[in-house]
């Protein structure tokens, strides 16, 4: 590709779950330039400042081109310095520590830690070489820190994944809740389309609500800063009020939801000899999952008066009601938008539930411009971390491996004998890092994230794990992150667009583009190591007698053959590739992207998830699943955009089995730490507009570096001269897990309330995931980033 024009394609970004498509130029192979895609639907010709400096990206000095080994005389060592070396040396060591691990732990002594960051087939790929190669469903997504309470609250509620609306209910909607989400920094270009929505309509009302105020408050008409936690008392007064002034939407409620009562989830998801964890227990009254009437659900929201919201969540009464009355007016169309503000939370499956609640109440819901709408991080949290099955509890399209009935829609359609997949839950993220820092998982693999920066309590629970002598832990990366130096193994790795992708973005948009320059060096895409790696083991190495008796034809074959290199894998020739650039299809023999989709759509359609054919998303910016008959679908469970919903329905919760949603009936309660005497601040971390998660590419991008150099800990002033500091004091912030040095920012886009401190996590130099409580929600299994108790000293 030594071309001297700049030759332009289409791809999705590399970051947000928004899913901007960029126009990239090439010149040379190499990325020069790109632009908002003008054409895309999502952001019609804009990005935000991360998405407009994507060519940089790729080209950090500090890229990986080659395998790197710790090494000591020679040999691996776990305490030795990192070595170069080649790609068979490092899938020979690779190979010899999962087959020992194997031989003497079982499957369940090895496991892997993706993201939404992995393509479509990439996820695809890795679930299938885990869940029926190892036979180990240890394998999860870094989406259980990031979605993981919003999947759980999308099957409890409605039984399947994903939200029924899209972007375009962004031109419809006549009020917006943001509940704890600062879509002006996260979610950039979906904010210019509220903006302008808000701006333009002059009825239109924006109301948000957070534990501090950042970006959006600018923007807001009513403002809601909340004690953290309390937003599911504040949900059990709207939902209360609009149940008191008669506005339930009665033909709605009647026709399409029932009522269930209480919840059996108790404890914070902390290790259970943890004093928090058995507090909880003794705290919490376990309940069930009858059905109620409404007259019950009602007499149990009874407590939940605005004078009691307002005295749990420190919000005055008369802005709750102000806010209870967008959601109560019949005449206000209202799209409510959350992320992890509601998603990372000790109970934020329950805050899911309760926002859908309201919404179902007043029947605002699955229609143009009322739309309860759950904000994704990652560029394929939707379409590769949950679609494609890669949480230790999911298969393919919504499939879980618990249910045998699943198991077997699996295997039938990978050719596997019954049994193959196992029907143990594998170990979610917080459980992988307590195993490896046990000894129980042995051999781990992290592909599209820096686990070590992004996980909680990270040096008391995370870090040993990686340390742990008895562990052999293997990063692919394209840059030396916190993660990658706590190795043993690194393995460099392609980005974006030196492979062929596809993403799946937070309105079920599925988008794709083709491979436009080479890595640099040796690095190769995930996709090849998976595969490459599975080379390395046969049937008969890795799985028991009774399965290899079922499938006489696989035995002593190796895993690639069986899983990647089959007739229905390999059934499209390399010769569909040859107007682009591919180097896994040139290196395995088939066209590897197309076949692994069209398997894996196998699952999909036909059960509410159809992906339409492979060549056409190549052409199109984009689909919104389910695309049947060609299709895309804008709003779920409506009669008219639909297809699923039985004609004269008008509207149909397909996802249970009797058509009907659930309004939950869940209670308040209080965090797992507060601040006391000793820790006496909130400690509430998150995201800042220049740097994308951990940081690991965009603070390789000067630009941005330059933009947002370092963390900082955001004040309120007053609280900064109770203890002698000033704005740019160096400090220390500690919690009773770990402590790091910062500075004081007492001004600026974050303004704090008194009580409460700030602090952004993408900076790899500032750790403040050593501070932060690994305590999850017992459900949905993801970590609670958004409140832990901590102190700031003088240095
Ligand atoms: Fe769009 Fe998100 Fe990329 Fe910004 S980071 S350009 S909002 S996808």
């Amino acid at each position: 590709r030594e071309h001297t024009e700049l030759e332009w394609s289409k791809a999705p970004c590399r970051f947000c779950g928004t899913g901007c498509s960029v126009m990239v130029a090439t010149r040379k192979g190499r990325v020069v330039a790109t632009h908002g895609d003008a054409e895309a639907e999502v952001n019609r010709g804009l990005n935000c400042v991360k998405g407009y400096f994507l060519s940089k990206i790729m080209y950090g000095a500090d890229r990986l081109t080659k395998p790197l080994l710790r090494k000591r005389d020679g040999v691996f060592h776990k305490d030795g310095e990192f070595e170069e070396i080649g790609w068979d040396e490092a899938f020979d060591i690779m190979a010899e520590k999962f087959k020992k691990t194997l031989r003497e732990k079982g499957p369940k002594g090895v496991g892997m830690f993706g993201s939404g960051q992995w393509t479509v087939w990439e996820g695809y790929a890795a679930s299938k070489l885990y869940k029926a190669g190892f036979r180990s469903n240890n394998i999860d997504p870094n989406a259980r820190h990031c979605m993981a309470s919003a999947v759980a609250g999308f099957i409890r509620t409605f039984g399947i994944d994903e939200p029924m609306g899209c972007y375009d209910d962004f031109e419809h909607a006549d009020a917006f809740v943001l509940w704890g989400s600062n879509m002006a920094e996260m979610h950039p270009i979906l904010w210019t389309r509220l903006a302008d929505r808000r701006l333009s309509a002059p009825h239109v009302k924006v109301a948000v609500l957070s534990t501090y105020q950042h970006r959006c408050y600018d923007l807001a008409d009513l403002k809601l800063t909340f004690t953290p936690q309390s937003d599911l008392a504040i949900l059990n007064a709207i939902a209360r009020h609009i149940i008191k002034t008669g506005r339930v939407n009665q033909d709605f409620v009647d026709k399409h939801t029932t009522f269930k009562r209480g919840n059996t989830d108790i404890g914070y998801g902390l290790r259970p000899e943890h004093p928090l964890e058995q507090s909880a227990k003794n705290a919490s009254a376990a309940g069930g999952f009858e059905d109620m009437t409404l007259e019950e659900y009602e007499a149990f929201l009874e407590e939940y008066t605005f004078e009691r919201a307002s005295e749990i969540s420190g919000v005055p009464e008369d802005r709750l009601e102000a806010l209870a009355e967008l959601y109560a007016d019949p005449d206000t169309k209202v799209m409510s938008l959350w992320t992890m503000g509601v998603n990372q939370h000790t109970r934020g499956v329950w805050v899911n539930n309760l926002i859908y609640n309201i919404h179902l109440l007043t029947g605002k819901i699955a229609e143009p411009g009322n739309s309860p709408f759950s904000l994704t991080g990652q560029p394929s949290a939707c379409g590769t971390a949950r679609e494609v099955g890669t949480f230790a509890h999911r298969l393919p399209a919504d499939l879980v491996v618990a249910n045998p009935e699943h198991r077997k829609t699996a295997e039938k359609i990978w050719k596997l004998p019954e049994g193959t997949v196992p029907e143990w839950v594998g170990a979610h993220a917080v459980l992988q890092n307590r195993m490896l820092k046990d000894g129980e998982i042995n051999a781990y693999w992290i592909q599209v994230n820096n686990n070590l920066q992004a996980a909680p309590n990270m040096l008391e629970e995370t870090y040993p794990g990686y340390r742990n002598p008895d562990n052999f832990i293997v990063v692919s990366d394209a840059y030396p992150t916190v993660t990658a130096q706590a190795a043993d193994l690194i393995l460099p790795t392609a980005m974006w667009v030196e492979k062929e992708g596809a993403y799946g973005n937070a309105e079920r948009r599925t988008q794709f583009w083709h491979e436009l320059v080479s890595a640099p060096g040796e690095a190769t895409s995930d996709l090849w190591q998976l595969m490459e790696f599975s080379k390395r083991f046969t049937t008969d190495e890795v799985w028991p007698e009774d399965i290899l008796a079922a499938a006489p034809d696989y035995r002593g074959k190796t895993l690639f053959e069986v899983l990647f290199a089959n007739d229905q894998v390999n059934a499209y020739p390399l010769s569909e590739t040859k107007e682009h650039p591919n180097h896994e299809s040139d290196h395995f023999g088939f066209y590897v992207q197309k076949g692994l989709f069209e398997e894996y759509a196998r699952f999909g359609r036909g059960h509410g998830h159809d992906l339409a054919d492979f060549d056409r998303y190549h052409e199109a910016r984009g689909l919104r699943w389910p695309v049947v008959d060609g299709k895309e679908t804008r709003w779920r469970y409506r009669e008219g955009y639909d297809p699923y919903v039985t004609a004269g329905k008008g509207v149909e919760f397909y996802g249970k089995p009797d058509g009907r949603a659930n309004i939950f009936a869940l209670p308040y309660e209080p965090p797992a730490e507060s601040p006391d005497d000793e820790f006496p601040f909130w400690l509430v971390t998150g995201r800042v507009l220049e740097h994308w998660h951990s940081g690991s590419m965009t603070d390789r991008v000067p630009e941005l570096h330059k933009a947002f150099p370092n963390a900082m800990v955001y004040m309120h002033p007053e609280d900064a001269a109770e203890l002698g500091l000033h704005r740019g004091s160096t400090i220390r912030i500690s919690s009773r897990r770990g402590d790091m040095m910062s500075r004081v920012e007492t001004r600026g886009r974050n303004r704090v309330p008194r009580g409460l401190v700030f602090v952004p996590w993408f900076d790899a130099h500032q750790l403040i995931n050593k501070l932060t409580l690994d305590a999850t929600d017992p459900i949905s299994k993801q970590t609670d980033f958004k409140k832990c108790a901590c102190k700031v000293e003088a240095v």
